[in-house]
Formats: C-alpha cells, sequence, structure tokens
C-alpha cells in the first residue's frame, strides 16, 4: 500500500489523502514554483496509527526509501554533521484548522550537526545555534509534552541577562547557553536526554503529528466545525530553507486580496530574519509586505508574479507562506484563503468581473450562512468596550437599549419609542409579546435550543441566552454582575453573535444589506462593493432557483416585510395569535359555554375579528398565496395556568366573594388539562371535536378572500388542516369546509385549496391516502421532528441535547438541521408517494428547517416546490435554493 507521495505525484484534488496542505505543495511544485522539495505522508497512514497504536507494516520502509531521494536531491545528508539536511515536519488535514495541529521545524540539528549548519552557513554560529534551540523548544512542546511557558521563561531569561528584549541582541553564545538550558529542562520533564539521532527525531516527529490530530483543542475545534473526526492528518517532510539567515532574509504572509474587505491588492506582512512560526506568534513587529519592495525587489517582483499566477490558476483568493533565503524566494504553503462574508460576496463578484468565474461558479463562492451574518447590525468595537458577561450567542445581531424585566414593561416603553433589552432568567410563550417589542433578549439560563433563542432566531431579533454570570431578580426589577448591579431603565448592549454583554451603550451600525433588501438603498447608487455584488448574486440565485421560497408570517405587518425579503406567498400562517390579548374573552367564552347557542354567540364574535385579520394579510400578498393553518395549540393553552387559578378562587372565596364564573373556568381548566398536551387535544382533533371552531376559521378565510377580490385584489388562500394522521380526518373536515367555501365564494371567482400539514408520521407513512383528499401538502418538520424522535422540544434541550451534541449522537440540533436519515426520509416518502397518488401534488415545507442553508438543499432533493421561513431568513434561503440548483 502506498503510503508516502513525493511532491511531484500529488495535485490538488488529492487533499482526501495528502491533506490541504499536501495537496498544495504538490500544485506548487507542479506548477514549476519554487517550493523546498519534499514527501507527504498520507492521511491513511494517520488513521491506521491511530486505529492500532502503531505505525502500519511498510510505511517506515517507504519513509526510508523517500528521505534517501530527497537527501540525493539535496546532496546533503539528513542531520549529517558537516552539512545536514534539515527537514520540518508539519500537519496538514484535509480541512485547514489553524493553530490545532503541530509542526516541528529544524529537524536533524543536534549537537554535532550544528556546528556543520554553521559552517555550511559561512560560520554564522548564531543562526545555527538559534535554530537548534527552536528545535529543541518545538520538539520538547509538541512531541514530548514538555510545558511550552518553561522554554519562553528561559528565553526571556537570556533576553534579561543580555540586558534586551529583542531575541535580535542575542549572539551566538548566549543560544548556546540557552540551548544548554533547554536540554535540561527537556530531561527535567521527559526523563531522557534531547534525542541526537536524526532518525529518531523524525520519526517521532511524524508519531506525535499523527497524534495531534486527537489533542483536545483538536476535537473540539472539529465538533465545532463539523468536520468528521476520522479523517486524519497527512504529514509532510519538506526540505528546511531559512528565513533566518540575517537581513536577507526573512519571512512573511500574505493574500492576494483582502481577506476581510475583499479589495483587490495584495496584503501581507513580513519579517526579516527570522522563521516561520515568529509572524504568527507575533514576536517582533512585522512590516507591511509592500516594504519587502524596498528591502529585495526582485524576490518581490517574484511573490507578486507567483501571486497572480496562484490567483489565475486557483481562481480565487490565496493566502500564502513564504521565506527568502538569501535573497531567494521559497513558497512554503498555499491554499484558498479564509475571508469574511462580505468579501466572500465582493470577491465573487470580482472574479466575475475578472473572467475567472461565471455566475454559477460566484453562487457555490458565498453560501447563507455568511449573507444571514450580513443582515446583522453590528456594534463599532472601535473604542475599549470589556464584556461584563459571556453566555450563548443564540441569535446573531447587536442590540443596546434600556434594561427591562417584565413582557409589559417592554412594550409599554417600546411604545413610548424606546428600545429595551428584555432581560428574563428564561422565557416562556407568555413573553412573546415583550420579545416582539424588544430590540434584544438577554436570558440568564438556557442554551441555544432554549425558547428564548429559538424564538429569537425565528424573528430575527439579537438574543443571548445563558449568560450565567448574570443574577436576575424580576421582583426587584434588577440584576446583578461582576459585583455590579443593573436597573431597570439602565442601558446594556448585547452581541447575540459572540454572546457578549456590554454594560452601557456601544454604538451600532445597521445592516447596508437589510437596506437594499427593504428597497431602500439602491445597488446601483451604494457605492458600496458589498452591496452590487449582492444585488448580482441574488439576481442569479432567483433566476437559478427551483424552489419557491415563502414566508411565515401571522400579521400584515410581517407579510408586507416578508414580501420586500423577495418571499412569493405565505407557506405559514398562525392563527393562534388571533386568539390572545383582548380576545381571550372570547376563547373563554368559547370553552365554557354550555350550550349550542352559548358557543355559536362566542364563535360568531370571534368571526369578524379572524377576517379583518385575514383581510389585511391578503392585501399584502395581493396575487400570492397564503396559507392559513387552522387552529394547531390545545384549547387550554388560552385558559389561565391551573394553579393560578386554583389559588385566586380560594382566595376570593375567603373574602366571600361570588365566584361563579371563576369556578366554571377552574373546572374546565381542570377538565382540559393534558398529561401530554403535545399529544394530546390539538390540531385537527380539536376541528372534531369543538363544533363550529373550524368552520368559523373557514368562513373567515373564505370571506376576506371574497371582500379583498370584490375590492379589486386578488387573494388566493390555502387552507391548512394541521395533525392530521389520516385521510378520514381530513376527509371530515375538508366536507364541512367546502360547503361553507362553495357558499361564501359563490361566483366571486375567488379560489380556495384544501391541503395539509404532514407533521405526524403515520400522515408520512400513509400520504399515498391522505393525498387523494388534499389539494397540497406542507411538511411540519418541527413537530414531525417532534414525533418522529419522540422528542419534546421544550424539554430535551436542557435535558440531554448538549450530552448528545458532546457524544457525537447528533451533529447539529435535529430542530436546527433536518435529520435526513429519519426524519428526511418521512418527508421523502410522503413526497414520493402523495405525488404517485395526485401528480402535480403541490409540496412545500414551513417551520425553522425551511430556513436552514443545509435542509434547504435537502428539500430541493427531494423535489419539494417551496420552502417557508421566517420573514428574516427569506434572502438566505433564496441564496441557497439558488445554490442547490447550480
Ligand atoms: P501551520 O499549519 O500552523 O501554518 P506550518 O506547517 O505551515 O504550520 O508551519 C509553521 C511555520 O513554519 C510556517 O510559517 C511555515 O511557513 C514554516 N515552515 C514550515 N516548513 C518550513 C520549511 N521547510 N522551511 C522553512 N519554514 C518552514
Ligand atoms: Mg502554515
Ligand atoms: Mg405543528
Amino acid at each position: 500500500h502506498k503510503y508516502v507521495y513525493d511532491f511531484a505525484e500529488g495535485n490538488r484534488d488529492l487533499k482526501d489523502l495528502l491533506g490541504g496542505k499536501g495537496a498544495n505543495l504538490a500544485e506548487m511544485t507542479n506548477l514549476g514554483l519554487p517550493v523546498p522539495p519534499g514527501f507527504t505522508i498520507t492521511t491513511e497512514a494517520c488513521q491506521a496509527y491511530l486505529a492500532t497504536g502503531r505505525e502500519p507494516d511498510g510505511l517506515a520502509g517507504q519513509i526510508e526509501a523517500h528521505l534517501e531521494s530527497l537527501e540525493r536531491g539535496m546532496g546533503r545528508r539528513l542531520g549529517d554533521p558537516h552539512d545536514p539536511l534539515l527537514v520540518s515536519v508539519r500537519s496538514g488535514a484535509k480541512f485547514s484548522m489553524p493553530g490545532m495541529m503541530e509542526t516541528v521545524l529544524n529537524v536533524g540539528l543536534n549537537d554535532r550537526s550544528v556546528v556543520g549548519l554553521a559552517a555550511r552557513a559561512g560560520g554564522n554560529e548564531r543562526f545555527a545555534w538559534d535554530s537548534y534551540r527552536r528545535l529543541i523548544q518545538m520538539f520538547g512542546k509538541t512531541v514530548c509534552e514538555v510545558p511550552g511557558e518553561e522554554f519562553e521563561h528561559a528565553l526571556d531569561e537570556a533576553k534579561r541577562a543580555r540586558g534586551t528584549t529583542s531575541d535580535l541582541d542575542l549572539d551566538a553564545d548566549d543560544l548556546r547557553g540557552l540551548v544548554d538550558a533547554y536540554k535540561k529542562i527537556f530531561l527535567k520533564h521527559t526523563g531522557r536526554d534531547f534525542p541526537q539521532e536524526p532518525r529518531e527525531q523524525l520519526d517521532l516527529a511524524i508519531r506525535a503529528v499523527f497524534e495531534s490530530w486527537n489533542a483536545e483543542r483538536a476535537v473540539l475545534y472539529r465538533r465545532q466545525e463539523r468536520i468528521p473526526a476520522d479523517l486524519g492528518t497527512a504529514v509532510n517532510v519538506v526540505a528546511m530553507v531559512f528565513g533566518n539567515l540575517g537581513p536577507d532574509s526573512g519571512t512573511g504572509v500574505a493574500f492576494t486580496r483582502d481577506p476581510a474587505s475583499g479589495a483587490q491588492g495584495i496584503y501581507g506582512d513580513y519579517l526579516a530574519n527570522a522563521q516561520g512560526e515568529d509572524v504568527v506568534a507575533g514576536i517582533r513587529n512585522t512590516v507591511p509586505l509592500q516594504d519587502l519592495e524596498r528591502l529585495d525587489k526582485r524576490s518581490y517582483d517574484e511573490l507578486l508574479d507567483i501571486m497572480a499566477r496562484l490567483e489565475g490558476h486557483y481562481r480565487d483568493l490565496c493566502d500564502i507562506e513564504f521565506t527568502i533565503e538569501r535573497g531567494k524566494l521559497w513558497m512554503l504553503q498555499t491554499r484558498v484563503g479564509k475571508r469574511t462574508a462580505a468579501a466572500a460576496f465582493v470577491i465573487a463578484g470580482q472574479l466575475v468581473d475578472e473572467g475567472l468565474i461565471d455566475l454559477d461558479e460566484a453562487l457555490h463562492r458565498v453560501n447563507g450562512a455568511q449573507l444571514a451574518q450580513l443582515m446583522f447590525p453590528r456594534f463599532q468595537l472601535d473604542h475599549d468596550f470589556e464584556p461584563v458577561a459571556r453566555g450563548v450567542g443564540a441569535s446573531p445581531g447587536a442590540a443596546s437599549g434600556k434594561v427591562v424585566f417584565t413582557s409589559a414593561r417592554a412594550v409599554e416603553l417600546a411604545a413610548e419609542g424606546e428600545a429595551v433589552i428584555l432581560v428574563r432568567r428564561e422565557t416562556n410563550p407568555d413573553d412573546l409579546n415583550g420579545m416582539i417589542a424588544a430590540r434584544g433578549i438577554l436570558t440568564s439560563r438556557g442554551g441555544k435550543t432554549s425558547h428564548a433563542a429559538v424564538v429569537a432566531r425565528g424573528m430575527g431579533k439579537t438574543c443571548v441566552s445563558g449568560a450565567d454570570e448574570i443574577d436576575v431578580n424580576v421582583p426587584a426589577k434588577r440584576f446583578t454582575v461582576a459585583g455590579q448591579t443593573v436597573h431597570e431603565g439602565d442601558v446594556v448592549s448585547i452581541d447575540g453573535t459572540t454572546g457578549k454583554v456590554y454594560l452601557g451603550e456601544v454604538p451600532v451600525t445597521p445592516s447596508e444589506v437589510v437596506r437594499y433588501f427593504e428597497g431602500t438603498l439602491d445597488p446601483d447608487e451604494a457605492d458600496d462593493a458589498l452591496v452590487g455584488a449582492v444585488h448580482r448574486i441574488m439576481t442569479h440565485a432567483d433566476a437559478a432557483r427551483r424552489l419557491a421560497v415563502r414566508a411565515n408570517a401571522d400579521t400584515g405587518a410581517d407579510a408586507a416585510r416578508a414580501r420586500r425579503f423577495g418571499a412569493q406567498g405565505i407557506g405559514l400562517c398562525r392563527t393562534e395569535h388571533m386568539f390572545l390579548g383582548d380576545r381571550r374573552e372570547l376563547v373563554e367564552r368559547l370553552i365554557l359555554a354550555r350550550t349550542d347557542t352559548e358557543r355559536a354567540d362566542a364563535l360568531a364574535a370571534l368571526l369578524p375579528l379572524q377576517r379583518d385579520d385575514f383581510v389585511e394579510i391578503f392585501r399584502e400578498m395581493d396575487g400570492l398565496p397564503v396559507t392559513v393553518r387552522l387552529i394547531d395549540p390545545p384549547l387550554h393553552e388560552f385558559l389561565p395556568p391551573l394553579e393560578q387559578l386554583a389559588v385566586d378562587v380560594a382566595v376570593a372565596q375567603e373574602r366571600g366573594e361570588d365566584v361563579a364564573k371563576e369556578e366554571a373556568l377552574l373546572a374546565a381548566v381542570r377538565r382540559m388539562h393534558e398529561e401530554n398536551p403535545m399529544l394530546g387535544l390539538r390540531g385537527v382533533r380539536l376541528g372534531l371535536v369543538i363544533p363550529g371552531l373550524f368552520a368559523m376559521q373557514v368562513r373567515a378565510i373564505a370571506e376576506a378572500a371574497v371582500r379583498v377580490t370584490r375590492d379589486g385584489g386578488s387573494a388566493c388562500p390555502e387552507i391548512m388542516v394541521p395533525l392530521v394522521g389520516a385521510v378520514q380526518e381530513l376527509e371530515t373536515v375538508r366536507a364541512e369546509a367546502e360547503k361553507i367555501i362553495a357558499e361564501v365564494v359563490g361566483d366571486s371567482g375567488v379560489e380556495v385549496l384544501i391541503g395539509t400539514m404532514i407533521e405526524v408520521p403515520r400522515a408520512a407513512l400513509t400520504a399515498g391516502q391522505i393525498a387523494e383528499a388534499a389539494q397540497f401538502f406542507s411538511f411540519g418538520t418541527n413537530d414531525l421532528t417532534q414525533m418522529g424522535w419522540g422528542f419534546s422540544r421544550d424539554d430535551v434541550e436542557g435535558a440531554f441535547f448538549w450530552r448528545y451534541l458532546e457524544l457525537g449522537i447528533f451533529g447539529i440540533s435535529p430542530f436546527e438541521s433536518i435529520d435526513r436519515d429519519g426524519v428526511g426520509r418521512l418527508v421523502r416518502i410522503a413526497a414520493e408517494e402523495g405525488r404517485a397518488a395526485r401528480p402535480g401534488l403541490k409540496l412545500g415545507v414551513c417551520g425553522e428547517h425551511g430556513g436552514d442553508p443545509e435542509s434547504v438543499h435537502f428539500f430541493h432533493s427531494v423535489g419539494l416546490d417551496y420552502v417557508s421561513c421566517s420573514p428574516f431568513r427569506v434572502p438566505v434561503a433564496r441564496l441557497e435554493a439558488g445554490r442547490a440548483a447550480v
């Protein structure tokens, strides 16, 4: 089995096998660029080592053979006492994991070859001893786990003894002394002398790189970045070139464009007389790359030339590492460079202009997560703002405002035009109005899937959750943090991206991209390259995509916003909120009704209110489809909580007040109490049990549609029945609804579709039957996930999701991104069997997954017609639907 590849044998497409660094070193070698010779040990060798705890058979021999050929090519032997070949041993996984794994430089130096190195460098002893002390330091730290600070201290000590703060002032004797000190440290921590045998150094370093794949920080990083845990790293053995040979040598890093803004032009740092890691470590101040032109014009010109070639070759921004050894330029690394979200869009646009890529390719160069980032306002943190607490960045954005502790107060102050931050220990459904009114939400409990986090993300509202240093005292209207007390009305600032909390107001800049989407910023007039690039790429995504994008919106205002953001309809209009607020009393009347007449009266009172709501939404969505979901949650959710009510009744009785009404209410609450409300009397079950309830809603929808149409508009309602598990449920509701619709619509020309939500696993599995009675399906993937897994969403997060994520049972919460294998399979089956029974059946998805990039790609692949998500996510879904299609 081949475990070792010479650089000349690889290419950039072999990242799986050679890692990113190795594949790109090979690519540069084959482009004829000046890369020091070397070879790459494959990720397969690493996987085998990690699986068995020892090097696979044949590896040692292959390394030997490649080393010999390297030695022949260089005309030197590894660690030769007179003229040593030195090598670096560098990690390099398929996906770049910056700073996570290990690299050892100057392998091959020992007490004898250090002398040879000095001689070969024209008697430059300082250089040789500097290289040797670096080897012991890096080898000790990365291979033998000697605490790095010990070496740092010894180095500081040497500088102090010399009366300097710069390592450049240390002379050969100082460095020779430092080598002795380092060796003692090495011996003390490892119980053995620093290995003098070059091949042993090499083998131990290779092994350490293999093992660094499983270093704790690497494991954490992979989990966060969702990099699979079993890829392993390749190891690159590269002939050393020396940037620390004197002032005519040096090392640097560069980008072919500005990775922050995307602006054209080269960016980079250079450090004379240094080895590579000094630049990153910030040991000395670097100079801007442009200064190299003055220092070494020939190398500078060659570098620029190479950078232009690399960009042309990779057709993208590249970052590089290079070293100049006595006026000779060497390329040590390149890769397609990381960049900010803004730069990703700008560069993609530029590359199209430059003819390097087409618009389809430009779509692949950006993603929805980046677009989402660009849509949030940002803090300008140029001043010294120190966070006082840090929680989970639960819903990104930046918000400043006056602290309030109750929903009611949030609504009050917001009505006066104040920006407020709602601070709670945790939020619950009663906080909804306050959350809507607030600029941001801060909680001291809960993680990324807590109520606050989930609801805030849905609303596109900034939220920091689980900031547990904050001690919230709601009755006293204050919280304490870091020894300070913050009262209602004091200003705080929260960053929902980083989870940081600041006292006082941090200035915020609104997102230009949102202003563009809202139509208040003309892309032609904006002198901002970003908005122009976003405009072009979004236009192309819209032209390319097959999935339509709708929004979830319950009010006219939400609908209007969604439309501005490009929604092509409403995929989910929930009717629950229409039962809240002042209308609660009507709902109570409905629930307490003892006779048909009482019930009919209550419903008749609700009808015009519902109708008005729908009129408003249909007007905003003129000409576009609006899917209205009939009432879904159990009715007792609209009643007061049992305990509270029981106490109130008891207290009132004690006082001798007349409590007949309250007692009836209490009895109703008791009667309707459910052990598992999620699996109880809700959705279609409610419609079948409470006479007239669905009928009232259907009538309100149909009447609203007729009114809007008569007024010259165009309403396209789609009535959606929730929680159906059997076709008979739908048929029953549908028969009644069709009668009402026919009666209301008459000859107005209004067409009302009737369909169902697919959110119960049984519905997915009997989709062929259900399709006979449904004009459309909308996948309710939130409930489908809950019931598919048997999770109650509100209960699982705090209880055990963290553990599941830790154990890798989930890569990501299945509520955030659709579980393709399980819940996704239900969607696929239902889509196929539904369409087989009724060709052309309209298929959509509502629920948070509709705005999740990964999930959008899945929904595209199973052939849905549209996704629906919160208004704020609509542009993200448009972009991802475009990316899925090209
Ligand atoms: P990382 O992945 O952390 O950047 P690298 O393997 O690229 O680690 O190496 C760390 C530093 O050492 C870089 O600055 C690199 O340029 C430098 N370096 C690596 N190999 C050599 C070499 N053969 N000669 C000179 N410098 C090298
Ligand atoms: Mg590097
Ligand atoms: Mg549901």
